[in-house]
């Protein structure tokens, strides 16, 4: 029976119908009567939530399929089910539309695949001394596509590569909290909030954004691709608003003049000392034949980005991974919170048992947390920065557990067993918590705090 067929017997328009059958309108209670009546079933029956058949199931599958975005992106012409057309083929089609969505949904990855996915990313920046050259080469054609001439970047530079891209950008205030950008792809528009997210900048947002454009990032397989694109989205962002062909001549000089500083670096190209102390480790090794260390970090030690091939060794759990680890109470990413002013940049020497180094740290004050942003180097190649006459001497002999992993024995003696701290949540990019009873609690801080409160 056609709709025209049915809105002959109750007396309806058939573009009536088509409303109440699609879920658009709901009938009125002697619609449904009249309409029970034409079909010659129960009133009940047209109430039923359950299907009238496997047949009538599927093809309420299929349609509900076909009207998920998730499928419409697949850029299929929509699919009639005709009478002739068998149920193992909708069968067929509705499994394929199962496994659709499970893949797109894979990026969320159990805590041990995030870090195998993040030993496997350092391993390989390690290799390359943290340079991507076809990175750099994508950024660089993109910057003389308009008409980029050298210096730091202006802002309507950073316009018309929005323009370039074809691209419209839109300042909103209702952004989802979980991002950072979002963009529109089909209205070719990208969507920013106006406000700093911490660190990062608008503008450093906006050129992470084009950065998946401009590598040809497609949706990524698995966590570990993510990954990936992430962090060469980011690079991408670096190399475009500190151009190579800039920040390399500009190194050079300093090093030369031995005022090699991450701070006058951030100054001149106008990005956050984040980013120009990890773009300083991008270029160190190939352009100024320098190693280094790079780490992120909050005031509780916990690691949230590491990189390093001057030979550092940092904490790791089993799978080689590092973020979530607790770094060394001695180094220079710890003891920069406790300086008398915490906001300028704080030198110091770490011996470890790996031989001496040479950081700089200065924290970088954000909206949940402040983070402690460090770069170092080996002790002869302190030479060539600013900040190498610090007296700061301390020493490290991380990773043996006696130098600051455990709490002093005294302290332990008269507080273990004693002590039941309240964890405060993480909210860590990897959801990756240090080990220990209590995860990410610092038994050292906590015993400490108990004797100073203890005695007063
Ligand atoms: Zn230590």
């Amino acid at each position: 029976m056609t709709l025209s067929d049915l809105g002959a017997k109750v007396g309806r328009a058939p573009s009536q119908l088509s409303l109440l059958e699609n879920g658009r309108r709901e009938p009125k209670l002697s619609l449904l009567q009249s309409l029970a009546a034409a079909l010659e079933v129960p009133v009940e029956e047209l109430l039923r939530r359950q299907p009238p058949s496997r047949r009538a199931q599927l093809e309420i599958a299929l349609e509900e399929a076909q009207r998920d975005p998730l499928y419409q992106s697949l850029g299929l012409s929509y699919l009639k089910v005709g009478k002739r057309m068998p149920n193992d083929v909708i069968e067929h089609i509705l499994a394929l539309y199962e496994e659709l969505k499970r893949s797109r949904t894979k990026p969320t990855a159990s805590p041990e695949e995030a870090r195998k996915a993040n030993a496997e990313l350092r391993r390989q920046m390690h290799e390359r001394g943290n340079y991507f050259g076809e990175i750099e080469q994508v950024a660089a054609r993109t910057l003389g596509a308009v008409g980029y001439r050298g210096g730091a970047v202006s802002q309507g530079m950073l316009m018309s590569l929005v323009q370039h891209f074809g691209f419209d950008l839109r300042y909103v205030q209702d952004l989802p909290h979980s991002v950072r950008s979002v963009t529109d792809l089909r209205n070719r528009r990208i969507y920013l909030e106006r406000e700093q997210l911490g660190m990062h900048t608008p503008r450093t947002i906006l050129m992470q954004t084009l950065g998946h454009i401009a590598l040809d990032h497609d949706v990524p397989r698995d966590f570990a691709d993510f990954l990936r694109q992430r962090v060469e989205a980011n690079y991408f962002g670096a190399a475009m608003l500190m151009p190579e062909s800039a920040v390399v001549p500009y190194l050079q000089e300093a090093k030369a003049a031995r005022e090699l500083s991450v701070e006058d670096l951030a100054d001149v190209f106008s990005v956050s000392y984040e980013m120009a102390a990890h773009r300083f480790t991008n270029v160190a090794t190939h352009h100024l034949g320098l190693q280094s260390h790079f780490t992120k970090n909050d005031e509780s030690g916990t690691i949230y980005k590491a990189y390093a091939n001057d030979g550092l060794i940092f904490p790791q759990d089993s799978d080689g991974a590092i973020e979530g680890q607790r770094m060394c109470r001695q180094w220079a990413g710890r003891h920069v919170f406790a300086a008398p002013d915490r906001f300028s940049v704080y030198y110091q020497y770490t011996d470890t048992p790996n031989g001496t180094y040479w950081c700089l740290s200065h924290i970088d004050p954000s909206h949940e947390r402040d983070f402690a942003i460090t770069l170092g180097v080996r002790f002869e190649d302190s030479r060539w920065f600013r900040g190498r006459e610090t007296t700061n001497r301390v020493r490290s002999s991380c990773p043996d557990g006696d130098c600051c992993q455990r709490p002093p024995a005294e302290l332990a003696q008269r507080w273990e067993g004693m002590a039941w701290p309240s964890a405060r949540a993480h909210s860590h990019v990897l959801s990756v918590l240090p080990p220990g009873a209590f995860p990410g609690v610092d038994d050292a801080d906590v015993y400490e705090f108990l004797d100073r409160h203890a005695q007063g």
